[in-house]
């Protein structure tokens, strides 16, 4: 009759379960997930015994997916929950093995920060799905990645990535272009994503120096030795590797040491937070450590002239955001990349004869 019993029970094994036992002269500690359901309760709640367990299962699921409270009781909502997840893991499903259709991908630059030079793209993920509109990456990868589809994702995208590139390849200003893509952590630590990698590679004709493997950095702390080991394995086939979301995943100075990275990316809620002194104070210290280790920091989410000022002023190595451009298809960007370098011929004769306010982003960055 009353459902505070049964979750204080649950409370108690989690507790039980979550003492540190020492195995073989070494402390470990596992963490342990409850769901509870009841039955008999009012008229509607009856439930069979199978039913019962299809629910404490579906509130269990709700419990792991939270980190502070380990015991979750079931509710109506965790049925809707879960078939809104299942009805996008089978939709995204057939994305994939449909290639492209449905699934497509955005190109954001990166520039220079000192000479508002492009150096490069992210690629970014796009879902528009048949009937229902576009779908927020936001949204679909995360349960991707609980599904385990992530890989398969990931290995397309990286695919069709290295087919831009090559399609790039003989573009006078494209040519050289670097290409970021993201790699879930789920991805990295899958033991046949290495290899499938590699094929991936393989088949392509551009030069894996201008490949970038984007790898957040709370998917790095999460078995430290093995994503080292990956990351290795990753970088001995001549692609770089970056730290996304680099300073919200508490990565300590030792872990960074151990783990073998080209690039930082900070964080874009650092980057929006600027020119708030504590902010200011954080990202400094980011660049600081990167110079350390002799690496170079891309600062995203750069969307003001003020946030453009202060990472000149720290010394970020490169810039992404709105300021400079939204993420566009592949079509847009040679038109975007003429737009660049006409802004920046127009500067300079602009800036001999006047001290007129500046117009546009790019008369913000000195001439090479
Ligand atoms: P992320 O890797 O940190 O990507 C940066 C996100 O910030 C992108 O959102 C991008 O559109 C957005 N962004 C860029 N500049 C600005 C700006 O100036 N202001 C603001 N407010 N936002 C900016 P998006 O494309 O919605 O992606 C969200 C997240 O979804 C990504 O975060 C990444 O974790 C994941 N994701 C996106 N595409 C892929 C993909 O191809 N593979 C994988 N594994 N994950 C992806
Ligand atoms: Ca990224
Ligand atoms: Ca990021």
């Amino acid at each position: 009759p009353d459902a505070q019993e049964p979750i204080e029970l649950a409370r108690r094994l989690v507790r039980a379960v979550s003492e540190p036992v020492e195995v073989e002269g070494a402390w470990i500690s596992v963490g342990a997930s409850a769901g509870v359901a009841l039955s008999g309760l009012t008229d509607h709640t009856e439930r069979d015994p199978l039913d019962l367990l299809r629910c404490a299962d579906l509130a269990v699921y709700a419990a792991k997916q939270r980190t502070a409270e380990p015991v979750a009781l079931y509710d109506d909502e965790m049925d809707q929950l879960i078939a809104i997840q299942e009805d996008i893991e089978a939709g995204l499903s057939a994305a994939i093995e449909a290639g492209h259709g449905e699934l497509s991908l955005v190109y954001q630059p990166q520039v220079d920060a000192l000479t508002g030079d492009p150096v490069g793209f992210e690629v970014l993920v796009r879902w528009d799905r048949a009937g229902r509109g576009p779908v927020s990456p936001g949204l679909f990868v995360p349960i991707a990645e609980r599904s385990g589809l992530i890989v398969d994702l990931d290995l397309w995208i990286i695919e069709s990535a290295l087919g831009q590139l090559d399609r790039w390849a003989h573009d006078p200003t494209l040519g050289r272009a670097k290409m970021a893509v993201n790699v879930s952590g789920r991805s990295l630590l899958d033991m046949s994503f290495v290899e499938r990698f590699t094929e991936v590679l393989a088949a392509a004709e551009a030069t894996p120096a201008r490949l970038t493997l984007e790898i957040t950095e709370t998917a790095l702390v999460t078995d430290l030795d093995l994503a080292a080991s990956q990351l290795e394995a990753l970088r001995r086939l001549g692609v770089r590797v970056a730290i996304d979301d680099f300073g919200t995943g508490y990565t300590s100075v030792a872990h960074l040491r151990a783990l073998p990275v080209d690039e930082i990316k900070i964080d874009l809620s650092f980057v929006q937070g600027l020119p708030d002194r504590e902010n200011y104070l954080l990202i400094q210290m980011i660049n600081e450590l990167a110079r350390r280790l002799d690496v170079p920091t891309v600062a995203e989410g750069v969307e003001t002239v003020d946030q453009l000022d202060a990472l000149r002023e720290i010394g970020c190595d490169y810039l992404q955001g709105y300021l400079f451009a939204r993420p566009m298809p592949a079509a847009e960007v040679p038109g975007w990349i003429r737009s660049v370098e006409r802004g920046r011929s127009l500067n300079g004769t602009a800036l001999q004869g006047s001290a007129a306010e500046p117009a546009t982003v790019q008369d913000r960055f000195s001439p090479r």
